[in-house]
């Protein structure tokens, strides 16, 4: 007979906190949901390549939804849906609530922007019968991962005309695309001595783009051709790259990932995952209780700044005209408002246990993971939400079956980082860092679990709906 254990299980459940994986908490017809919302979520990614792709995108799914351009001065009644593009680079939308906007509303916020390579402005370039497109990576990326990767370039030029061009050369299946080569291996007993961060240069970033010359006796043929054939398609000349956003960005089509399905790889999850969550949750708003405002913004990985990042005032004035039309002083609303700031943080990853502290970091397939804090050295950047806004949440999630875990991004001066979150306090704004746990964070091709984005939509709706 087993001995028996002198254990109290009834007091450790009713007194410790447990976390369980998060198929063991839902039944089938959830399951199936979570797969339909996914796959939802994956023809979003695989379509939305840029910021601009995004928000163009976003726009189109909230007028199928019934959401019309918000202007000055409209009148409004709870229940109205209303959208404003920012210079077509930031999407704001709302679901106008029964309470007064004085009383405040309930904001989401993701970002649409992701690491990438832009182009220079004068980007082309010929060098031993080969051409060549020069390149300024933006965010914060690990140069080595994005040579020999299949690229896509997609951009948007601004003719002196007024006029603009839209480019996007390599999703489609015929499409060529572009890569940056890097040296073999049996040549790189050298450079496999250098430090990883001092492995490939930032001006060694170059895009391949040509190497058949033109047919002319001149210089620079092979440059010549790559423009000839950029004018032949777009009517855009060497000049028009001065005006022009160009953004090379990884190929690799959306995939499910694992040999049970059960994860998404895929380019743009920071924070195109929380983005999507929160259109979804929007669109499911009738005519909520508070106000429902969901921005999807643009520049948040080089530090929210610009018009279209969310430290600009074009959130200020779409608030300002929304509260003006029920005569709210925006500064109140703010006030009695509530943020999440929907952005990913990092899950913990076995492979690399070394940089997390497994207590405290989100795990992929545990939900949706809150963030209370980010920064670096001692939290330095970060917004910190208070324990009541904590608190608020768990109400919120718990009434709603939403499945989430707290989140910290790696152990104790391991590194950091920060999110929109800390501008939306700046506003005075009650605000927490909410989102999907992602593997790979700012990689060519990251990966989450199908779990954890769909945990998400409904946290995201949860305090939409609870607010
Ligand atoms: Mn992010
Ligand atoms: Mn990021």
């Amino acid at each position: 007979m087993a001995e028996e254990k002198n254990e109290n299980k009834e007091l450790r459940k009713n007194l410790f906190y447990e976390q369980k994986n998060g198929y063991d908490l839902i039944d089938r017809e959830e399951r199936l949901a979570l797969e339909r919302y996914c796959e939802g979520y994956m023809r979003f990614l695989d379509s939305c390549r840029t910021e601009r792709e995004a928000v163009r995108e976003g726009i189109r799914q909230a007028e199928e939804q019934g959401f019309v351009e918000f202007r000055p001065g409209m009148e409004l009644h709870p229940g109205d849906k209303l959208y404003r593009s920012n210079r077509g680079k930031s999407l704001l939308l709302a679901v106008i609530g029964e309470k007064p906007l004085e009383h405040g509303c309930t904001v989401a916020a993701a970002h649409v922007d992701c690491p990438r390579l832009d182009l220079k402005q004068l980007p082309l370039y010929e060098d031993n019968g080969m051409a060549y497109l020069k390149t300024h990576y933006y965010g914060g990326i690990k140069k080595y991962q994005w040579l020999t990767i299949p690229l896509e370039l997609h951009g948007t030029v601004a003719l002196k005309s007024g006029k603009t061009v839209d480019v996007a050369i390599g999703r489609e299946k015929n499409d060529p695309q572009l890569v940056i080569t890097d040296l073999l291996p049996h040549l790189a007993a050298e450079q496999m001595q250098k430090k990883a961060s001092e492995l490939v240069k930032g001006e060694s970033l170059n895009l391949l783009v040509g190497g058949v010359p033109y047919a002319d006796e001149g210089k620079e043929r092979v440059k010549l051709a790559v423009m000839s054939i950029l004018n032949d398609s777009y009517g855009i000349t060497e000049e028009d790259f001065l005006s022009a956003e160009f953004e090379a960005v990884p190929a690799m089509d959306v995939r499910e990932v694992g040999l049970d399905r059960s994860f998404i790889g895929g380019y743009g999850h920071d924070d195109r995952v929380c983005a999507y969550a929160e259109l979804r949750a929007i669109f499911d708003m009738e005519k909520p209780r508070t106000t429902a405002v969901c921005i999807l913004a643009d520049k948040e990985e080089i530090g929210s700044e610009g018009t279209s990042g969310m430290q600009s005032e074009a959130f200020e004035l779409f608030m300002e005209e929304l509260c003006a039309a029920q005569g709210a002083s925006l500064r109140r609303c703010f006030a009695n408002s509530l943020c999440i700031s929907a952005d990913v943080c990092n899950a913990f990853d076995p492979v690399w246990p070394e940089v997390s502290e497994k207590r405290n970091e989100a795990k992929c397939n545990y939900g949706m993971g809150i963030c209370k804090y980010t920064g670096a050295r001692g939290k330095s950047g970060s917004n910190d939400a208070d324990a009541e806004t904590v608190g608020k949440l768990r109400r919120f999630f718990d009434e709603a079956g939403v499945v989430w875990q707290m989140a910290e991004l790696g152990k104790v001066d391991q590194g950091g980082g920060g999110t929109v979150a800390a501008y939306m306090a700046r506003r005075n704004i009650s605000t927490i860092d909410a989102g999907v746990p992602v593997l790979s964070m700012h990689a060519p091709w990251e990966v989450v679990a199908k779990f954890d984005c769909y945990m998400t939509y409904k946290g995201v709706k949860a305090v939409y709906e609870k607010n």
